[in-house]
């Protein structure tokens, strides 16, 4: 038993005492009134319940810390220097990867091309993901591991950059880009673990307890619960809740029913345990491919992934089979299609709406009807806001991420990062809800306490972990992080 003494409740800024034992916590109070456990002196840190990230994901977090970063580099001959030094590290038959490339960090803006590739390695696929996440830049190799010819047609969604003369670049947009990316091989189930633990490393370098994969099954679902699972024996330093990709439990090709029935049995929940179904609605302000009402200024109202019959029945199915269900929604009509899908089932209370970037006042009202749960992502507003005004103009865009006006109605609004999409810091995501970027509304920003519990206890919520977690009770694990002054 631990008896953690001299710190300042972190919401409150009262001293207080807190007795742990086994990993949970026993009392929290002003002056723990036995004298037991060995004394923690924590020298007036001021002691806040750790962050809940609720919806991120996870393995790819991890998987993108072991590719070269770019970020930092400025120019085209800093980029290759960088693809050099890797290229020189990794064994010859992997592919090499890097992240973060952009090319608007350059003076003149000019991407690189597989030619300046091909001069560090002809052989070896190198494939540059751009900053969006919605393009790359490949060498030769690259595209014909991707069986991509000189005379391949655009995909309809996409681009295959080519120079005057017709010839590839190397430049690939949107489902170019996503084609040569799925011609890369899957990561082993070792490499798989030894990301899952890298990403919990990170995550708990930032305060972070738990955390929420958004999509897991996205390689292999069978591989990726027993990496989960292992990563968690082998002592990954975050509660792992996944959420699984509908079609790979309930779709046509979905792992057998019993198989999965024993994977999720075989974790100790307390760490690790699949606490829900994913479905997506629609896509992407910045791609223009979030259903929304209206148009977007570069034209058409967005998509939505599934027929209203069809998102009913999907929910219907994973409902009935007794799983909490995250929608990811981010345009309003996707938003409205969603909670016309939950409003059909016994208990809306329990699923959840991701994002839900765009809402009018009369929607939130539904939401608070409903009672379902929402979650937002602060660090898009800085991440995405130039090209969130692009799609929407100011007026629209300003408006986005209504978490202000959810709070004072009542939804049960949790924040979270998104990370790979964003950086994931969640004390950067809370500066971003407390003060929100240049261009979007300043009413809709929250307090400094708020926007705390809503990245830890009402995190936890909408994990269906609040007797677990999220405000240092008693009983709770004793899940902390300190701020010292
Ligand atoms: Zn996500």
């Amino acid at each position: 038993m631990t008896r953690y003494t001299n710190f300042r409740w972190g919401l409150t800024d009262e001293p207080m005492e807190m007795l742990v034992d086994d990993g949970r916590v026993v009392a929290r109070e002003t002056k723990v009134r036995t004298e037991v456990g060995t004394p923690r002196d924590l020298e007036g840190a001021r002691l806040f319940p750790a962050f809940i990230d609720n919806h991120c994901h996870i393995l790819p977090t991890g998987l993108d810390l072991a590719k070269l970063f770019l970020g930092a580099a400025v120019s085209r001959e800093e980029v290759l220097d960088l693809v050099y030094v890797k290229h020189r590290e990794l064994p010859p038959d992997e592919w090499l990867h890097a992240v973060h490339y952009d090319q608007n960090r350059f003076g003149d803006g000019r991407h690189l091309t597989r030619d300046d590739l091909d001069a560090v390695s002809p052989d070896r696929p190198i494939l540059l993901r751009h900053q969006s996440g919605h393009a790359s830049v490949a060498n030769s190799a690259a595209l014909r591991a991707a069986k991509v010819t000189e005379d391949e047609p655009d995909p309809s969604g996409g681009e295959f950059g080519r120079d005057a003369n017709g010839r590839l670049t190397g430049v690939l947009l949107e489902d170019a880009h996503d084609r040569v990316t799925a011609a890369a091989p899957r990561p082993s189930r070792e490499r798989m673990v030894e990301a899952i633990l890298a990403a919990g490393d990170s995550m708990a370098d930032y305060g972070i307890a738990c955390a929420s994969d958004m999509m897991t099954g996205f390689f292999d679902l069978e591989d990726e619960l027993w990496a989960y699972r292992e990563a968690s024996e082998r002592g990954c330093r975050i509660r792992l809740r996944l959420y699984v990709q509908w079609s790979t439990v309930f779709g046509p090709r979905a792992m057998p029913k019993e198989r999965f029935r024993e994977l999720c049995q075989a974790m100790d929940p307390d760490r690790c345990r699949v606490a829900g179904i994913k479905i997506f609605a629609d896509g992407a302000i910045s791609a223009a491919t979030a259903a929304i009402y209206g148009e977007f200024t570069t034209g058409g109202d967005g998509r939505l992934i599934y027929s209203t019959e069809r998102l009913r029945s999907m929910v219907r199915t994973a409902n009935e089979a007794g799983y909490q269900i995250a929608i990811h929604a981010i345009g309003d009509r996707a938003v409205d299609e969603v909670m016309d899908a939950y409003r059909l089932l016994d208990d809306p209370r329990r699923h959840r709406i991701e994002h839900a970037t765009m809402l009018s006042d009369g929607q939130i009202e539904r939401l608070v009807d409903l009672g379902c749960f929402v979650t937002m992502q602060p660090e898009f507003l800085a991440r995405f806001g130039p090209s969130y005004a692009r799609q929407l103009g100011p007026d629209r865009a300003s408006r986005l991420k209504r978490y202000r006006s959810c709070l004072d109605a009542g939804v049960r609004l949790s924040l979270s990062s998104d990370r790979p999409i964003v950086g994931g810091d969640p004390s950067f995501g809370l500066a971003c809800a407390v003060v929100r970027p240049e261009g979007f509304d300043p009413n809709e920003g929250v307090e400094r306490d708020e926007a705390i519990v809503l990245y830890t206890l009402e995190a936890a919520r909408a994990n269906e972990d609040a007797n677990e977690m999220g405000a240092l009770i008693p009983g709770q694990f004793a899940d902390f992080r300190l701020e010292t002054a």
